[in-house]
């Protein structure tokens, strides 16, 4: 830990390691800042603003068990309750912060609880406000039975409907097929509205997607695929219907509106920084002010080639939250692990590792052996910059472990499917 902390952008110096950090949001990211800052030895004054009237809880298992009917308000828990008290971080919840303003050596935060406006003052300010459910603004749109997923009360009225009827979901993405496979395992009638012509189409590529419709089908999921929805058909019985632009009538009493997330950057906004779909962060997490720090799924990346890039991922937020906490208090940033991320869609397992983007080459692994197992390797000439792993954790844990080891690995060297993946990737052989 040092003493002093440099900022890179136009801001007059900042003295020394700040007595008192106040995180907006107490989710995935800011919950990790917290630890991290911790386990660094911060002792200084840490409070996490939450606009959630709850302890905060993962994300994740909403899509998946809760949604089964297999996790708790209790089982979800980031953290249990005791967890803050021990380690002196204070967490307001039910708490909107509702502007921030620069002062001389800090900054001003006022929030606003059931009982009234406050204002405090902290030395730092870290944004981890996250991203909200896009909305359609599609005619019939406004009904109840018409729902985003993004928290515990949107899973919780997700619940209470999913198995009641047939399930219409808009949008193929991860949260759009999660569910839909959920639902399919509850007993429901489910159709996935795609606009696009695969499905996961900003996410995977076109062979992972290919396979990942036919389980969907399989499970006697109706795919629709190029098709956009005009309209919601409701009355008082409830929804009956979803209009498609080519005319098709899909039956529904419960529509997912499952299209992305909208990064939250009002606060941003507020103080001035850079936002492009997402607060703009360099790899420290400092904002285009050189002071503010965002992380999470707020944000958006410069990269290395000057592209942005958006990552929403549990991986990204604990990343992220390790970069800002090494930017608090003056340390050299933690070295970059290869991002990745999982999506668990009825039985089938998904696990990807490294961007995707610019490739040059695919080799598809299959096994079979193993029918279910498929694993999609996306070169950039001779570098191995992607993974897509179907049904195959040791597969995916050998290709992120080489991978993070910074391995060459060409197409030539995991090419023979004669010889397993993970024996291919032995750190002897792969010069790990
Ligand atoms: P968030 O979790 O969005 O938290 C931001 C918090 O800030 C929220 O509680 C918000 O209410 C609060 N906030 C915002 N503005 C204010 C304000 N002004 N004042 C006070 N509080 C404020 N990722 C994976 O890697 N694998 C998965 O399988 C996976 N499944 C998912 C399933 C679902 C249903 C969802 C919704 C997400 C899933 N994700 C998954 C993504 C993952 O949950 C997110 O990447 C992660 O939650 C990002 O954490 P965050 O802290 O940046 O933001």
């Amino acid at each position: 830990m040092i003493d002093s902390y440099q900022p890179t952008g136009d801001q007059a110096s900042i003295t020394a390691t700040p007595s008192s950090v106040a995180v907006i949001g107490a989710s995935h990211a800011a919950i990790a800042l917290a630890d991290r800052l911790r386990a660094m030895g911060y002792e200084g004054g840490i409070t996490l603003f939450s606009d959630e009237d709850r302890i905060p809880y993962q994300r994740p298992p909403l899509s998946k068990a809760w949604l089964r009917g297999e996790a708790t308000g209790e089982s979800v828990l980031l953290r249990d309750g005791g967890y803050y008290e021990d380690r002196k971080i204070e967490l307001v919840t039910g708490a909107r912060v509702e502007h921030l303003e620069r002062t001389a050596d800090g900054v001003r935060v006022a929030f606003v609880l059931p009982g009234g406006r406050h204002v405090r003052e902290y030395d730092r300010i870290v944004l981890a406000t996250g991203a909200s459910a896009r909305r359609l603004d599609l005619p019939g749109a406004d009904h109840e039975g018409v729902l985003v997923l993004r928290g515990l009360d949107d899973a919780r009225r997700l619940a209470a409907r999913v198995a009641s009827g047939p399930t219409v979901v808009i949008g193929g993405g991860f949260i759009g097929l999660e569910v839909a496979a959920t639902a399919r395992l509850l007993g429901a009638d489910v159709t996935v509205v795609e606009a696009g012509a695969q499905l996961l189409g900003r996410a995977v590529g076109a062979t992972t997607a290919e396979t990942l419709l036919k389980a969907h089908r399989a499970m006697a999921t109706d795919v629709v695929l190029g098709a956009v929805p005009t309209e919601i058909i409701y009355d008082h019985n409830g929804i009956r219907h979803v209009i498609l632009a080519d005319g098709r009538e899909v039956p529904a009493s419960t529509v997912l509106i499952g299209v992305g997330a909208q990064p939250r950057t009002e606060l941003a906004e507020q103080l001035g920084v850079e936002c492009d779909n997402g607060v703009v962060v360099d790899a420290d997490c400092r904002a285009s002010d050189g002071w503010t720090l965002a992380i999470g799924d707020c944000t958006v990346q410069n990269s290395q080639s000057g592209t942005r890039y958006r990552l929403e991922s549990v991986d990204n937020a604990t990343e992220q939250a390790h970069a800002a906490a090494a930017a608090i208090l003056g340390e050299d940033r933690p070295v970059r692990q290869e991002p990745w991320f999982w999506s668990d869609q009825g039985d089938q397992k998904l696990q990807i590792v490294g961007l995707l983007g610019g490739h040059t080459s695919v080799i598809v692994r299959r096994d079979a052996s193993k029918p279910r197992r498929q694993v999609a390797l996306y070169f950039s000439g001779e570098r191995l910059i992607a993974a897509e792993c179907l049904n195959a954790p040791a597969d995916f844990v050998a290709l992120r472990a080489a991978m993070s080891r910074g391995c060459r690995l060409g197409p030539a060297a995991l090419s023979d499917q004669s010889v397993p993946l993970k024996k291919l990737l032995d750190p002897v052989r792969v010069g790990g």
